[in-house]
């Protein structure tokens, strides 16, 4: 293999001399036919990439390339699939940091968080590639003579991978590396406003030479591709992260067939500080967790539930810290917070300000879109914080997906969890305390899947289970141990001697 750039073999250019990245089906990569344009949310005049915008048709020719590469893969001893994934984590470590800076331009997120978040995938290529030489089942004591018996993991076949575009490396990471490691093959559908981090993913799958079928690629339209993939024959389980208006539709859609399907969606996950928190580092944590990223992680805090005999301190302190976060392009140095994803994103923050403002009274800080030279175009907003909130208000309990925080006042730390409760999402949740007692009756009594104490409510690692409860989550958890439940199958064996 030669050396590798940018400029990939898998990508052509159109006659504006403009890059395309082609779908990948089969092995190869595909160009023909028509394009859309992925561009950088901090300058819309500038085209990150054109990509080849498939088809139901591709999706369907995808399902059956990985229906046919199905059996060897499936058969190929584990600790050999888990060499080709090492082989993945080594060449998207030499790619690093053109991998992260194409995050910046195409996501928006910062640059240090797009090296964070290009870090995570590789790790997570070596874990799951260490798991092809574990790939636990059972072997227990019979009750009868000389009766053996055991359990083995054994692969679904193909399944369908529906990533958002919030992580858009570590999101289809965190599902592609698991799914092979058990043997499956699979089509990978990605989100729309940042398809490339994913490509990046699916180039170093094709240089490391894993087999023509095992890994598709398919870019374009949601609900077209989404519904191609649904119907396709082949198909016995998809893994779907996005929003859950979109999650409840897989859900029916996936039942009608009985296929296996993971649903990770929304938040609207709560921090509760306690009059007892170390104040700085909970000031801290909140912000963090509310507008890094842009507030755009499932994970990020949208509500700040406040004991009451700190409350007005811990607002102002929290204002006070707000106003001196930097908004701008995420390539440049210095600057805390990037754009929104897109126009209707931008939009949704100008819409949940708008009702705010009729619920709660004006933010006390931000609110507004960022203009002058250097932001017109971009979607940039203001890190942004509503005082006085209650649980009845929309802005308490729908989620707004950008930087837009409900700072809530708790009686106690009782009234604070049960505020923290009062919601149908649970994905993730945080205590800032000092007490171990109201930390474990947090831990005890908080409803949500992922739960931080004197830590962000954002910032998970993969070598633990990750996912939510009620309605922001449906099936078996991802990453971690956890993952090779969504996507293996036990075959239990009782064998007299
Ligand atoms: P989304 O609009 O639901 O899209 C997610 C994915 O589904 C995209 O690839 C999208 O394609 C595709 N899609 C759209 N319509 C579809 C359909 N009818 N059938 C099948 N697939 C379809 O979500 P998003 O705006 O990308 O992401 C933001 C949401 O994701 C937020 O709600 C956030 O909380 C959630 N999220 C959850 C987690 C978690 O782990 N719980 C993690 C990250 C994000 P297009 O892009 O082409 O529309």
């Amino acid at each position: 293999m030669g050396a590798w750039s940018p400029l990939h073999f898998g990508a052509v250019w159109d006659n504006r001399g403009m890059q395309v990245f082609g779908n990948y089906i089969n092995g190869e990569w595909v160009t023909a036919g028509p394009t859309f344009e992925n561009r950088n949310p901090a300058n819309t005049d500038e085209v990150v990439g054109l990509m080849a915008k498939g088809s139901a048709a591709d999706v369907e020719r995808a399902a059956e390339a990985a229906q046919a590469a199905f059996p060897k893969w499936s058969q190929l001893a584990g600790p050999a699939r888990g060499n080709y994934l090492f082989k993945v984590a080594e060449l998207l470590d030499q790619r690093f940091d053109a991998i992260a800076a194409e995050m910046t331009r195409e996501e928006g997120k910062t640059l240090p968080e797009a090296k964070g978040e290009t870090r995570r995938a590789i790790n997570i290529f070596r874990y799951f590639g260490g798991e092809g030489s574990r790939l636990p089942g059972f072997l227990v004591p019979s009750e009868r003579d000389r009766v053996h018996m055991f359990a083995l993991r054994k692969p679904l076949g193909v399944v369908g991978l529906i990533t958002p575009w919030n992580f858009p490396i570590a999101i289809p990471a965190w599902k592609l590396a698991p799914a092979l490691i058990c043997g499956n093959t699979v089509v990978l559908k990605p989100a729309s406003a940042s398809p490339l981090c994913a490509w990046r993913i699916v180039e170093a799958c094709h240089d490391a030479g894993i087999p023509p079928g095992v890994v598709n690629f398919v870019a374009g339209s949601g609900g077209e591709l989404g519904s191609a993939l649904l119907n396709a024959k082949a198909l016995r389980a998809v893994s779907f992260t996005g929003s859950t208006e979109i999650g409840h539709w897989i859900h029916a859609e996936a039942s009608k067939r009985r296929l296996r399907i993971q649903l990770e969606m929304g938040g609207k996950n709560p921090t509760i500080v306690l009059a007892d928190a170390n104040f700085a580092a909970a000031v801290e944590n909140v912000v963090n967790a509310a507008f890094f990223s842009t507030g755009q992680k499932c994970t990020a805090t949208s509500r700040a539930i406040v004991e009451e005999p700190i409350y007005d301190r811990f607002l102002d302190a929290l204002i006070e810290r707000t106003k001196k976060l930097k908004v701008g392009d995420g390539m440049s140095a210095g600057v805390d917070i990037g754009p929104a994803i897109d126009q209707a994103q931008l939009d949704t923050n100008i819409r949940y300000c708008e009702i705010g403002a009729k619920e709660a009274g004006a933010p006390r800080v931000g609110g507004k879109r960022v203009t002058g030279p250097g932001y017109d175009k971009g979607f940039f907003f203001e890190p942004t914080i509503f005082a006085d909130v209650t649980s009845e208000m929309r802005i308490a309990q729908e989620e707004v997906f950008g930087p837009v925080l409900a700072v809530m006042k708790a009686k106690d730390a009782a009234d604070a969890l049960r505020i923290a409760n009062e919601i149908p999402l649970g994905l993730s949740s945080s205590i800032q305390t000092s007490s171990l007692s109201h930390a474990f009756d947090f831990i005890y009594g908080a409803e949500a899947g992922l739960l931080t104490v004197n830590l962000p409510s954002a910032g998970v690692e993969y070598q633990l289970p990750f996912g939510g409860t009620k309605d922001s989550s449906f099936g078996p958890k991802e990453q971690g141990p956890a993952a090779m439940e969504f996507y293996s199958d036990l075959k239990t064996i009782y064998l007299k001697y």
